[in-house]
Parts: C-alpha cells; sequence; structure tokens
C-alpha cells in the first residue's frame, strides 16, 4: 500500500489531478490518498498558501501528487515550500518523445536532473546602493548527493552517459566544485561514461543535436532553463511530467502551471500529470504498472483521435482520461 497526499492546487490543478486519479484506480496498485489544500483558493478561504497539516500530510505520505496552483502576490511559494521543508532536493524531468505530437524531434529519450535547493535560488537576494546582488551557493554536500542520485537515475533506466553541465571556466570557485565533486562520484562508477560541458554549448546542442544526451546533471539555474528548453523540444508544457525527490519524501508534479486561461473549461491535457504519475509509480518501484500507464499514455497519442484542444483534438480532459484508462489492458 502506498500512501499518497493529493493536492490538487488551483486552476487547471484540480482537473488534472482528477483525471490522472481516475486511471490510477485502473492499475494493479495499492494506493491510498488524503486530499490537502494549497494554492490561491486556499489563502482565500484560511489566509495561507500552504497550511502547516498540508505539509505534514506529504512528509507522511509515500508520495505526493501535485497539480498546480496559482501565485498569490506577497504570498509564499506552496510548491517552493514544499520542495524547502521536505528537502526535496533532486528535479528530475525526463525529456521524451511521444508519437502524434507535433514537436522539434520525435527520438528523443533523456534525463535532466537538477540541483533544487540552492546555487542561485539559495534566496541571498539583496538590494545594493548600485542596484541588486545575488548571492549563488554551491555546497560539497549537495553537489554530491544530486550526483550521486544523477548515476542513480542512470543505472536505474540504462542509460550510459552523463553530462555535468556548468561554467566553471567563469565561475571558477562554485563551478569549480561542481565538476570536481562530479568526477569524485563518477570514479565510483567506472562504467559509466561522464563528460562535462559548459551550460552555453549545451544550450546549442540541445537544439542541433539533443540526440546525443542521456543524463544531464547541473546546477540549480541552469537547469531551470534547460529543462524549459527540453519541454519546448518534445511538445511543450501540456506534455512534460517532473518529479521533485528527497531522501524520505517525493513529490510529483505537470511542469506546466495552472493555466487559468484554460480552467474550468474542461480542455486540459491530462498528459503531463499521467506521465508524473507514471514517474511516481517507477519511484515506487511499480515499474510493471508504470509501463502500463505509459503504454497506454503512448497509444492514445499515437492514434490521436481522443486528444484535448491543444493537441489538435476536440475532446475534453474527461474524455481523454478514459480513453487512456480503456487502453491500460487493450
Ligand atoms: P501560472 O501562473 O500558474 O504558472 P501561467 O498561465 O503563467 O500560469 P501555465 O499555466 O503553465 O502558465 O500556462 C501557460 C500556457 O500553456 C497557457 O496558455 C495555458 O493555457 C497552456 N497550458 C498549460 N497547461 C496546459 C494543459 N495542461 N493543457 C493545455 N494547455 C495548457
Amino acid at each position: 500500500m502506498h500512501k499518497i497526499a493529493v493536492i490538487p492546487g488551483d486552476g487547471v490543478g484540480p482537473e488534472v489531478t482528477g483525471a490522472a486519479w481516475n486511471v490510477l484506480e485502473a492499475l494493479e496498485v495499492d494506493l491510498d490518498y488524503d486530499y490537502a489544500p494549497a494554492g490561491e483558493q486556499c489563502f482565500q478561504e484560511r489566509g495561507t498558501t500552504i497550511p502547516t497539516e498540508t505539509i505534514e500530510l506529504a512528509r507522511k505520505a509515500d508520495a505526493t501528487l501535485f497539480g498546480a496552483v496559482t501565485t498569490v502576490p506577497g504570498q509564499k511559494s506552496a510548491i517552493i515550500t514544499l520542495r524547502k521543508e521536505l528537502d526535496l532536493y533532486a528535479n528530475l524531468r525526463p525529456i521524451k518523445s511521444y508519437p502524434g505530437i507535433d514537436s522539434f524531434y520525435s527520438d528523443l529519450n533523456f534525463l535532466i536532473v537538477r540541483e533544487n535547493t540552492e546555487g542561485l535560488y539559495s534566496g541571498m537576494e539583496y538590494y545594493t546602493e548600485e542596484g541588486a546582488q545575488a548571492i549563488r551557493v554551491i555546497t560539497r554536500k549537495a553537489s554530491r548527493r544530486i550526483c550521486e542520485f544523477a548515476f542513480k537515475q542512470a543505472i536505474k533506466f540504462d542509460f550510459n552517459l552523463i553530462t555535468a553541465v556548468h561554467k566553471a571556466n567563469v565561475l571558477k570557485k562554485t563551478d569549480g566544485i561542481f565538476k570536481d565533486v562530479f568526477y569524485e562520484v563518477a570514479q565510483q562508477h567506472g562504467h559509466i561514461k561522464t563528460e562535462d560541458l559548459y551550460v552555453d554549448a549545451v544550450a546549442m546542442f540541445m537544439v542541433t543535436q539533443p540526440q546525443r544526451f542521456q543524463v544531464i546533471v547541473t546546477t540549480n539555474l541552469f537547469g531551470d532553463i534547460l529543462s524549459d528548453e527540453g519541454a519546448g523540444l518534445v511538445g511543450g508544457l501540456g506534455m512534460v511530467p517532473s518529479a521533485n525527490i528527497g531522501d524520505e519524501n517525493a513529490l510529483f508534479e505537470p511542469v506546466h502551471g495552472s493555466a487559468p486561461d484554460i480552467a474550468s473549461k474542461g480542455i486540459a491535457n491530462p498528459t503531463a500529470m499521467l506521465l508524473s504519475s507514471v514517474l511516481m509509480l517507477q519511484h515506487f518501484g511499480e515499474d510493471f504498472e508504470a509501463c502500463r500507464l505509459e503504454g497506454a499514455i503512448r497509444n492514445v497519442l499515437k492514434e490521436g483521435k481522443v486528444v484535448t484542444p491543444d493537441l489538435g483534438g476536440q475532446s475534453s480532459t474527461r474524455e481523454m482520461a478514459r480513453e487512456v484508462k480503456n487502453k491500460i489492458d487493450s
């Protein structure tokens, strides 16, 4: 039995989490779930974007499925708070092509592993007399655990090349440490090939020859930018899942936001949320069920008949999710 905290959030969040949950019920995996509020509506009702009970429920759960939240200006971000509170240090973004999708490439399968807790997003940003400054924090501890995580992912998913991405020619100290730690960790995994590249070169290679990549591991800001570039390569926001993983907790969420422009219309593409559920199943070691679900999603996309308007179809979120459910055993 896996205990899941479900945080639907705002906008299309509840629509895609509801759809995903419906599909998950068709699998042979024992899931128990509790709902918890967060986001803008939660703020209006309870005066906080992320109640303590929500954090505690996520902490006690085996995993959290997170829809999307609308930002409330001046209030803390629910997702950033969860990442911090649960020490979800690894952000994982598979960049994978699926058939039937209008995208730049149809043959991509690589993984971006982004450090989630420090770098330029350490939260240390100050006004100065001249303007402002932000502090880029790179620790050996966080670099080591993200590199170790990347090697574990490579082993788990049978990748045999890991690319460390940095800018150590300019950021000599911070990225110097990141690069050194990467090669220290690499020594323990002699059978996996390694390389390191500058982030600007990687930004170009991701456009010109993305097939060369298998696992990319990088610091927070570079990972943030490269993973959106990756999303753009395989069909955009409605398609891309993500995982935030720590030693004790894990949270799975679509890359897209709450999409207020299409909320309540019932037309949000559920694929990113469904693929996030695939990542959750893989995290639990439920590889067979993860394959069944991913196969069903792939078939629905390939046929292209029952898909949402952003994919060129005319179906609703529910209809597309139902089609995935029907395909699970067909
Ligand atoms: P937020 O502030 O919550 O991030 P946003 O509108 O800035 O919201 P997204 O929610 O990611 O950012 O939406 C960006 C665009 O992508 C919007 O036009 C939205 O309709 C579209 N979009 C996002 N998610 C989906 C989805 N699941 N299905 C279809 N279109 C989507």
